[in-house]
């Protein structure tokens, strides 16, 4: 069910009057993550949604220093970027919302930005909220869409509802649901690199101390074509392993878990589809032994197809399925597996 409601944000700071004009006059400045070296899958989706706004896009990596970020930077200046601001600092290596905040809040104000724009993630999560804080502007989180360079649509109730974001603030900020966005492709154009040290570093009010990676050859859950996910129905891990994995191997899909299955220990919590876990939307979304709860359905209900497999046959994953297949999952996923594999052959 989608129904639309209209929410008007109070202007805070000195407002921009945008006019026909303005949208060839808009400037969007947008954050582009990185993990190690490399640009994270959903910056590439931000740029497109930065490119959606209109006027000039420049995209902004930060890292401890030059060489640290190279690979990331050889490839986004390639994504038909205007232009692309490198600034570095030891205190950014690892991005901690504290020091980061206040440069991107700088960089906006200085270079006069009217748009600054990230992707959804846990990162964007955290240091967007500051920057707003930072320059007295609302956030917009999550937008799905933009409709001028002031209005933009955004899920509430757990995507059940879709509001339309009308801003007056000087400058929008807004993080992007990376699943509504086409990534951008690498092209022949290449955007200039300004490279320098940050300004405005915040203070170290938090310290970096480690982290685990789960490390894994299988494609990335949130931007994967094909996903297999499993639910409480697999009933245990060994079960989880021995169904869900060789279908997703199968299929070439990632991994995915209902939040019953996480908390029973069948998968890993990064492996978690829903409300409060990844939302994604590949072209294919197979669904083992997931019931459909409303805040499952929240993460992947807009993948072009589903297929659900359950025995009951009143589960509401039907009602959102493509194609559905009330059976014991025991029987009918190894059966499965074999016809993909025989027609692979
Ligand atoms: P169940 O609801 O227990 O369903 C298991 C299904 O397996 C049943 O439909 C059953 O018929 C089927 N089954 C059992 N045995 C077999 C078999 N042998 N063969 C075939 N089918 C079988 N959930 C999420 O998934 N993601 C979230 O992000 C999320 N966020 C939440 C946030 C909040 C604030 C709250 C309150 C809840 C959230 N939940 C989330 C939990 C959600 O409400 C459900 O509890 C959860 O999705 C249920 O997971 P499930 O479908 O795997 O388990």
């Amino acid at each position: 069910m989608f129904s639309t409601a209209t929410r008007t944000a109070l202007p805070r700071t000195a407002t921009r009057a945008f006019s026909a004009s303005a949208r060839a006059n808009a400037e969007t400045l947008v954050f582009l993550e990185t993990k190690g070296d490399s640009l994270v899958p959903s910056a590439a989706n931000a740029i497109t949604a930065a490119k959606k706004v209109g006027g000039k896009v420049t995209g902004l990596i930060i890292g401890k220093d030059e060489a640290s970020v190279k690979p990331a930077v050889d490839r986004a200046k390639k994504m038909g970027l205007d232009a692309l601001l490198v600034r570095t600092s030891p205190a950014l290596e690892h991005a901690l919302a504290e020091p980061t905040a206040p440069v991107f809040a700088e960089l906006v104000k200085k270079g006069g930005y009217t748009h600054f724009a990230a992707g959804h993630s846990a990162l964007g999560k955290n240091l967007f909220p500051r920057v707003a804080g930072l320059l007295e502007v609302q956030q917009i989180s999550d937008v799905m869409s933009i409709q001028d360079e002031n209005t933009f649509t955004r899920p509430v109730y757990a995507g059940n509802a879709i509001s339309t974001v009308k801003s007056t603030d000087s400058i929008k900020l807004f993080t992007v649901r990376a699943s509504t966005w086409e990534p951008a492709q690498e092209g022949d154009k290449e955007a200039e690199v300004d490279v320098k040290e940050a300004e405005n570093v915040g203070p170290a009010q938090a310290e970096w101390v480690s982290e685990e990676l789960v490390k894994s050859e299988r494609p990335d859950l949130a931007t994967a074509p094909t996903v297999v996910s499993g639910g409480r129905g697999v009933k245990s891990k060994e079960a989880f392993d021995e169904t869900i994995i060789p279908l997703a191997d199968a299929l070439g899909a990632a991994i995915g878990a209902s939040r019953a299955a996480v908390d029973s220990g069948y998968a890993d919590n990064s492996l978690q589809v829903g409300q409060t876990g990844k939302v994604i939307a590949p072209n294919l979304y197979v669904a083992v032994g997931i019931s459909g709860a409303i805040q499952h359905l929240a993460g992947m209900k807009d993948s072009k197809t589903i297929v659900a497999i359950n025995k009951d046959a009143d589960a509401p994953i039907f009602q959102v399925a493509d194609v559905g297949l009330v059976a014991d999952l025991f029987e009918a996923v190894p059966e499965l597996v074999k016809k993909v594999e025989e027609a692979k052959k």
